[in-house]
């Protein structure tokens, strides 16, 4: 996730806390409810016609352009984000910091700090069929990261 998109959450937490829509930052008219009537009105609208849009065409939300891939950008917007962020990556890797999140220093030759290695390790274990025996995936696991 980029850190446009984790500062937009974190602002989208802290209206949906302080009783706001998350959305236009008014007081939310819907208590209990994500958005505010006005902007649920207007999401719900969005969202059916995006929707439609993307089963019928599949258009890429980010150019606009065909969807030709699996997935929710196409092939050269996928390049390019996939670009930026092996740009950033690549940054943090200068600074010596973690690549995942850019914060903590990571062990010497490890790429990503002990919480981000934690979160990767249960993520790739997730996705991991159940083909691949766990206890060596573990040690694999370990091995790269020590
Ligand atoms: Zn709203
Ligand atoms: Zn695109
Ligand atoms: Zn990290």
């Amino acid at each position: 996730m980029t850190n446009a998109a984790k500062m937009m959450r974190n602002l989208r937490a802290e209206r949906r806390a302080a009783g706001l829509c998350p959305y236009c930052g008014e007081t939310n008219d819907r208590p209990g409810k994500y958005y505010c009537s006005k902007c649920a009105e207007h999401h719900n609208e969005y969202s059916a016609r995006f929707k439609s849009d993307r089963v019928v065409s599949r258009i890429c939300p980010r150019c606009g352009g065909e969807l030709d891939r699996e997935g929710f950008t196409c092939i050269s917007c996928n390049a390019k984000v996939r670009a930026a962020t092996a740009k950033i990556k690549y940054r943090y890797r200068e600074q010596g910091l973690c690549q995942a999140c850019g914060k903590n220093p990571p062990k010497t030759g490890a790429k990503y700090c002990a919480p981000c290695a934690l979160r990767e390790q249960l993520r790739r274990r997730k996705t991991a069929g159940t083909t691949v025996s766990s206890t060596n995936n573990d040690s694999k696991l370990v091995g790269q990261q020590s």
